[in-house]
């Protein structure tokens, strides 16, 4: 019995390294990317409801050259704790690269993504970073695709980034639906 125990316990841990990023806790690349995998297909199967969000901190890089690269970790840890306690259990939340998250909502269209997307982008916004010599805020921009308007994890993925690219060039700070043209 114990000895079954342990072995699962190990077993927890080596996934959870496998599949986890080590400074958030939030599912690597290769996790997350599985996981729309899935999602997809099955919302597809189902014709149901899903939406794909990219996430990306804006002008991070100067963040980093500003107060250096621990202050940006704080913003990283900041932002991933946030996507935490303002999405739904069922969503997936991933760290898909250094300062980009990927986030795959079931059962939600355009319009709720777009809402619970916005509202995490204007309170990411208002969070005040303490440094030697006062403080500072930083913003992200996303791009959010529905499975509604595109088909297959590749695809929904490619207009999710094509949105986030839009958000950039647009102003940043800023929540773009992949194929809304207003
Ligand atoms: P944009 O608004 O266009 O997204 O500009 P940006 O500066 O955020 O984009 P860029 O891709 O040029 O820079 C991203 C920076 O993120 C560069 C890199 O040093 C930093 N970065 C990547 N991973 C980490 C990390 O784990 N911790 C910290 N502190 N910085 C990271
Ligand atoms: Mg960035
Ligand atoms: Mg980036």
């Amino acid at each position: 019995m114990a000895s079954v125990a342990i072995r699962a316990e190990r077993m927890r841990i080596i996934r959870s390294f496998m599949e986890r990023d080590s400074l958030t806790g939030l599912f690597n690349h290769t996790k997350a990317k599985k996981e729309l995998d899935i999602s997809v297909s099955r919302s597809e199967r189902s014709s149901g409801e899903l939406c794909f969000a990219m996430v990306d901190i804006d002008k991070f890089k100067s963040v980093n050259d500003t107060y250096g690269h621990p202050v940006g970790d704080r913003v990283i840890i900041a932002l991933s704790r946030l996507l935490q306690q303002r999405l739904r259990k069922t969503d997936i939340i991933g760290r898909y690269g250094g300062e980009e998250f990927a986030v795959v909502l079931p059962d939600t269209d355009a319009a709720s993504a777009f809402r619970v997307l916005n509202d995490i982008r204007e309170i990411f916004s208002g969070i005040r970073y303490q440094v030697d010599n006062g403080d500072f805020a930083a913003t992200f921009s996303c791009g959010i695709a529905s499975i509604k308007d595109y088909r297959g994890s590749a695809e929904i993925g490619n207009a999710a980034d094509r949105a986030l690219y839009e958000a950039k060039n647009s102003g940043r700070n800023r929540v773009i639906i992949a194929g809304n043209k207003e």
